[in-house]
């Protein structure tokens, strides 16, 4: 029920788990973090309370670039294996996922026969299709946008690439979804609320957009994948 991303120069895990926190009014049943660091992704998921996600956390884990997620189940139960982030068959890529998508199961049959699925989740399906479409040899921004043509539904999304450090895939349609815009740091956030704490100037945006963040870099490209421009907002709030 609600995303946080970072992706700057402080460690990731504190200022993703603060801002789920922040996030935990809204009702969830789990949630979880994916952190990148030169080693790698690592994933932490629960069912349950923040407090029960950071008991499970490795303090030892130092990153720059990070994704959170707390969830509110549609499709498949409250669990740690239905908790996300997911990750496609060969854990290229990590994803959290707001909303619904309601032609999961037709999309399971044209794409995926072949793909053994860890969850329950239509959420999986979204991230294998990225995965099936990069090794066709599309781009990840390229795969991204064609999975995104796919869809029936609502989404808010926060990609990650283990062979992209750099970047953290955005996109939305119908479930809220802002990038903040901090000082050597980048956010993403579905609630300004959430990530107050490193800055309050936020970029709205539009449905079917997608957006690449980087340290420095916001940059939204519509649904033909031209550039948009867009002044952020300062959000006025008590962090
Ligand atoms: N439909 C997804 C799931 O059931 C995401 C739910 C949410 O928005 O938290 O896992």
């Amino acid at each position: 029920c609600g995303i946080v991303g970072y992706i700057g120069s402080e460690d990731t895990k504190e200022i993703l788990l603060k801002g789920l926190e922040k996030l935990e009014y809204r009702g969830y049943d789990s949630a979880g973090i994916a952190v990148r660091n030169e080693e790698g992704v690592h994933i932490f998921k629960e069912k349950g309370r923040i407090a029960d996600l950071r008991a499970v956390v490795d303090e030892n884990v130092k990153s720059n670039a990070g994704i959170g997620h707390t969830r509110w189940a549609t499709h498949g139960v409250p669990s740690r294996y239905n908790a996300h982030p997911h990750q496609n068959v060969t854990n290229r890529y990590t994803l959290v996922h707001n909303g619904v998508i309601e032609n999961d199961e037709q999309l399971k049959r044209e794409y995926l026969l072949d793909v053994p699925l860890q969850s329950d989740t239509d959420t999986e399906v979204i991230v294998q299709l990225i995965g099936l479409f990069s090794k066709d040899g599309l781009t990840t921004e390229e795969a991204f946008r064609k999975t995104l043509t796919l869809l029936k539904g609502s989404y808010a999304l926060a990609l990650l690439d283990k062979e992209d450090e750099k970047t953290i895939y955005v996109a939305k349609n119908k479930s809220p979804l802002l990038v903040g815009l901090g000082e050597d740091c980048n956010v993403v956030a579905s609630d300004a609320m959430a990530m107050l704490q490193v800055t309050n100037q936020f970029v709205e945006l539009m449905d079917k957009e997608m957006v690449l963040v980087t340290e420095n870099s916001v940059t939204i490209k519509n649904e033909n994948g031209e550039t948009i421009e867009r002044a952020p907002y300062t959000a006025e709030l008590d962090a």
